[in-house]
């Protein structure tokens, strides 16, 4: 069998069954499994992979969690969006447990698609693991949900405009909350931040309205863009004791405008701008005598009144308080 590369070039697949063919004009890789061809793009800086497209028409597609290159072993990151654009009899895909990002547009068009389905929520996995990744509720009209404790991500979008969802339980097990995964879930009222989480995604809890309590494990290292902006109901952000908290991106709590007070952990060295905009409510107590050069020129462009280290403490009841 031939088929023609991206770039025109005729690859010819009887070569190599099962294995790597890079087209030897525009390089170009790619990943045959029987009648199907992957075209993927290897990054050997962490020595990992990504799946851009698929060519033909599969039915079920067992995406291997490892590829050999040029001797190397890379291992799958991500697949990309459009990778199974329009794969319309695709019916059972499996991904293994090393991915670490399925775009939210991986699987357009793939009408046969089947999910598995745990408490409210379609999952997309594996034979071992039908639950790796939480990929949509059953309906945007849920009210509660707890999340399979063998779930590692989930993706982007999930419950994003999930107004009736009042109850949400995420188990250690999840490292990643993916960019909008909650946005607009306007009757969710609290949420921890389970141990296995090393980034909340942007735009992650953006515009939940009801939100009034946050509480952040000592694990999480980054919180994205906008995460938590428009909270307007947002008054308590708690970082665990030994916060491992590293960055706290733009505009992160912007508009939350019944936020009164946060403790910044000591372990945070950059604040990017605007971070707390329109926080009119807002104090800032910082658990460090001095702004780190990674804290943004426009990181307080509000003007919220900061207070370092040794100007407050904690009351009998855990509030920070300014000293006399
Ligand atoms: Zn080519």
């Amino acid at each position: 069998m031939v088929i023609n590369c991206t770039c025109g070039k005729d690859l010819d697949l009887s070569k190599n069954i099962n294995g790597i063919i890079e087209c030897d004009n525009c390089h170009n890789i790619y990943l045959q499994i029987e009648e199907i061809l992957l075209k993927i793009e290897i990054n050997n800086s962490n020595f990992t992979f990504v799946i851009k497209s698929c060519f033909g028409s599969p039915t079920y597609i067992k995406i291997p969690s490892t590829i050999i290159y040029n001797n190397k072993t890379y291992y799958l990151d991500k697949i990309d969006e459009d990778a199974f654009y329009d794969c319309t009899d695709l019916k059972n895909v499996e991904i293994p447990n090393c991915v670490n990002d399925v775009d939210v547009c991986a699987f357009v068009g793939c009408l046969s698609l089947q999910y598995s389905t745990y408490d409210n929520i379609n999952y997309l996995g594996n034979s071992n693991n039908l639950y790796l990744i939480a990929w949509r509720p059953t309906s945007r009209k849920i009210k509660s949900c707890v999340i399979h404790k063998n779930t590692k991500i989930i993706e982007d979008y999930t419950f994003y405009e999930c107004r009736s969802l009042k109850n949400i339980e995420i188990p250690d097990s999840v490292i990643k909350i993916g960019r909008k995964t909650f946005e607009s879930c306007t009757s969710l009222e609290n949420i921890e931040i389970p141990k296995g989480i090393a980034s909340i995604g942007d735009s992650a809890f953006e515009d939940c309205s009801n939100l009034k309590s946050v509480t952040i494990s000592n694990n999480v290292t980054s919180i994205g863009v906008l995460c938590f902006a428009l909270c307007n109901s947002l008054k308590e952000v708690i970082f665990e004791k030994d916060s491992k908290l590293k960055i706290i991106k733009n505009r992160a709590f912007s508009c939350c405008f019944s936020l009164e007070s946060i403790v910044i952990p000591a372990s945070v060295v950059s604040i990017e701008r605007g971070t707390f905009d329109f926080c009119g409510n807002l104090v800032i107590y910082l658990e460090r005598n001095d702004l780190p050069s990674g804290f943004e020129k426009l990181w307080n462009r509000s003007n919220r009144p900061i207070y370092f280290k040794n100007q407050w403490h904690y009351d009998e009841n855990g509030k920070p308080v300014v000293n006399k």
